[in-house]
């Protein structure tokens, strides 16, 4: 809070499509989608709508025993979208509850079917799921994680799959590969303890933007079902088209057994989120009371009406619309923008994955020799951006756009010459 005194709040009273507007009028191009939640732009009319009329019907009703309409045609466009096999869903209200749940679900399952032995969990190194408990003990992004660490459970952390470290001419999909023997080798060693694999899938977003090849997934797939343990996709940052396909996972064409996805759901007007898995998971819990098979997790908005009205408009929205192929002219457009950045001499990397541009500042790029945490340059980009009238807020020393899907091609333009200029300032700046 301390911060605030040199970087003062921006009060925020207005949204309006890409842009953010202040009491002052100021309009700020929203370059992060508000944390990656919005998909459409601020204020978008089909989703006011939903959410006008829902609370006009009902706001929110008991998920126990009650059930309410947009909660079940949500339910059932996600099975739709979502890929074929995935068929229940349920609810929660923010993605670190969603991971929660995978996990509990998981766990829960084994002990179901008489493999309480299966307790643990392997995770990727700099993931991030949340901030809670669970979600925390099977991440790893020190800054979030280290100050708790013991109130947290110990997963097996297995080695990112992220391409920022793969040798000069090695290919995103070799270095992925190879990365994948790892992960191998643990689930050799521990699958008959473990119950599941964690993972983002292609994208470590919290984990400053790292990027990695399908291939891994696929991988990861078929190891899974080699030393049958469950494969968690943690979308809850890339689905809904940010990495240019709907959920990340089409991209290896591979199946988890529990998908987590939150964020975009609701076109980031309200928070939702949802497990989505199959029904031979559902099986395992479908039992007599006295058996206590259930899964007794509940939160208060379960299912919450007027989120869940949110989240079918935002669903017709894609079903509407040719979302995905439109956002194709952005994501060239983004690719084109990149190529600038590769040269400048402060660059050690310029990624892009679909929707979600990321260009890593260093200090050396030769050697890719990082800028000390506590110069901070990141927010030098941040405040500068501010100035020209865009929010464009930095992980560390990373600065990536992840633009709702109705900014323009002239605005992601734009957006690159203020990062531009932002960087040359934040380089230069001792
Ligand atoms: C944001 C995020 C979460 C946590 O979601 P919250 O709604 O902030 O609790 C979990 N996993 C990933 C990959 C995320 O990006």
């Amino acid at each position: 809070m301390k911060e605030h005194e040199i970087y003062p709040l921006l009060p925020i009273v207005k949204g309006d499509g890409l842009y953010l507007i202040d009491d002052q009028g100021n309009r700020y191009m929203d370059a992060v989608s508000s944390w990656w939640v919005n998909l459409f732009g601020h204020g978008r009319s089909e989703i006011k709508t939903a959410i006008q009329q829902q609370a006009d019907q009902l706001e929110q009703v008991i998920f126990a025993g009650c059930s309410n309409i947009p909660a079940i045609e949500l339910a059932e466009k996600l099975i739709q979208l979502t890929p074929k096999t995935l068929d229940r869903v349920f609810y929660a209200d923010c993605g670190s509850a969603a991971v929660e749940v995978a996990l509990k679900m998981s766990f829960q399952y084994w002990k179901n079917i008489g493999q309480p032995e299966k307790q643990r969990f392997i995770a990727l190194e700099n993931g991030y799921h949340g901030e809670t408990m669970g979600a925390l003990s099977v991440g790893d992004v020190a800054l979030y994680k280290e100050t708790y660490g013991p109130m947290l459970f110990e997963t097996i952390m297995a080695p990112s799959p992220d391409c920022y470290y793969r040798e000069e001419g090695e290919s995103w999909y070799d270095y992925s590969l190879r990365q994948s023997d790892k992960m191998a080798e643990l689930l050799e060693q521990h699958h008959h303890e473990v119950a599941a694999v964690i993972l983002e899938p292609l994208v470590q977003c919290a984990g400053n933007m790292r990027m990695y090849h399908p291939i891994y997934l696929t991988r990861v797939r078929q190891l899974c079902d080699q030393y049958n343990v469950h494969l968690i996709f943690d979308e809850i940052a890339v689905g809904f088209g940010r990495t240019g396909t709907m959920f990340a996972c089409e991209q290896a064409d591979v199946v988890p057994d529990f998908m987590c996805v939150s964020k975009g759901i609701t076109g980031g007007f309200l928070p939702l989120a949802a497990v989505v898995t199959h029904d031979s998971i559902y099986q395992a819990f479908y039992d007599d009371y006295a058996t206590l098979k259930g899964f007794l997790h509940s939160h208060s908005y379960t299912g919450n009406a007027l989120a869940c009205a949110a989240g079918v408009a935002t669903l017709d929205i894609f079903a509407k619309h040719n979302v995905l192929a439109d956002n194709q002219i952005l994501i060239n457009k983004l690719s084109q923008v990149a190529e600038r950045f590769k040269q400048h001499p402060n660059v050690g990397d310029v990624r892009q994955t679909g929707m979600i541009l990321a260009i890593e500042m260093v200090k050396n790029k030769a050697t890719k020799e990082a800028f000390d945490w506590r110069e901070r340059r990141g927010i030098k980009v941040y405040q500068y951006a501010l100035t020209q009238g865009a929010l464009l807020r930095p992980l560390a020393n990373v600065v990536y756009m992840m633009p709702p899907y109705v900014i323009t091609e002239d605005e992601i333009e734009r957006l690159a010459e203020i990062a531009w200029q932002g960087i040359n300032l934040a380089a230069d700046a001792d």
